[in-house]
């Protein structure tokens, strides 16, 4: 079994206008119905509006990034009201207290939160390539690289919704394993239970990860910076069809001489189904998990592929 957290153990920054506070520029919010309604029943979110903090008003005038030679601003579409240094620096004060966070969801298209892709402008109002990211938010992610980040249009892609959400569940079991003092042991054991998870997003990381944590010649801590550098990017990597049934039948394998021939037939029929995209991926997952109530194999029960978050979420349904 893997690790369980309760909801105020698992903190998630998320910019205040997805859950629901009205602090947009028109005095709107853009509500989240899966931030609220799904993952807020299982995490504690804390909220930030940069453009508020800074003590812009509600309403206020619309900002936009504004590309100014090799400069970019953030200020009102003529190039007034510029708070590119004020949202910058409250980015850099909220990352600085932010190491307790497990995970971020920012507002796409936001010239202060947006992740990616948000709206470049010349000062003479042309848009340029869409390849902008907020000033608040690259902050944020600049100063925690590892800290799995979203947009709340994107999480309403079911893989990237998936993948985001083991990301936090992972990251936050690593922030306790190094709370409680990390070890050459404790590295070992986590990357056991991570076998199966690094199986189905990267075959190849799984191995050169095995390969870190046998070298003689780092301390613990190089190997741990080491390490959760590797597996944040390893599972950043979304999960394919392919690798999922792939590991799937790894660990259909143990449970080949506890099985009659009718059940490993059904059990093998599960996994090509979903091989083949007849059935989603809780449907062999489920079997596996009754044979493990059935069979029970320890190394198999601490995998974090079989558990890795609350089921409640049914993350697994819908692909
Ligand atoms: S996108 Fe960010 S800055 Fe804009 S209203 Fe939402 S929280 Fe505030």
């Amino acid at each position: 079994m893997t690790k369980k957290f309760a909801k105020e153990d698992i903190v998630i920054g998320i910019s205040a206008c997805l859950i629901g506070e009205k602090v947009r520029f028109d005095a709107s919010n853009k509500p989240s119905n899966f931030c609220i309604k799904e993952l807020g029943q299982h995490v504690t979110y804390k909220a930030y509006c940069p453009e508020v903090a800074v003590g812009l008003p509600i309403p206020r005038p619309t900002i936009r990034l504004i590309k100014d030679q090799e400069l970019i601003k953030v200020a009102r579409p003529d190039g007034s009201g510029d708070v590119t240094r004020e949202i910058k620096a409250y980015g850099k004060k909220v990352a600085s207290f932010s190491a307790n966070l497990s995970g971020y969801v920012f507002c796409a298209k936001s010239p202060s939160c947006g992740m990616e892709r948000v709206k470049v402008y010349s000062p003479s109002g042309d848009p340029l390539q869409a390849k902008g990211i907020g000033v608040f938010s690259r902050e944020i992610m600049k100063a925690n690289p590892l800290l799995p980040c979203e947009e709340n249009g994107r999480l309403n892609d079911p893989i990237l919704r998936e993948n985001f959400v083991a990301r936090v569940y992972a990251y936050r079991h690593w922030q306790a394993v190094v709370e409680s003092g990390i070890s050459k042991h404790k590295l070992t054991s986590f990357h056991a239970q991570y076998k199966y998870t690094l199986m189905s997003h990267d075959l190849v990381a799984y191995k050169n990860l095995g390969r870190l944590l046998a070298r003689a010649d780092l301390a613990v801590d190089d190997m741990a910076a080491q390490y959760i550098a590797g597996l944040m990017t390893a599972l950043t990597k979304p999960a394919t069809r392919k690798n999922h049934a792939n590991t799937l039948s790894h660990i259909q394998g143990y449970f080949s001489k506890y099985l009659n021939k009718e059940q490993r037939k059904e059990l093998s029929a599960q996994v090509d189904a979903y091989r083949n995209a007849l059935v989603p991926l809780m449907v062999p997952l489920t079997l596996i998990n009754h044979y493990l109530l059935a069979h029970p194999n320890d190394y198999l029960a601490q995998q974090a592929y079989l558990n890795p978050y609350p089921e409640a979420l049914k993350l697994r349904y819908g692909y």
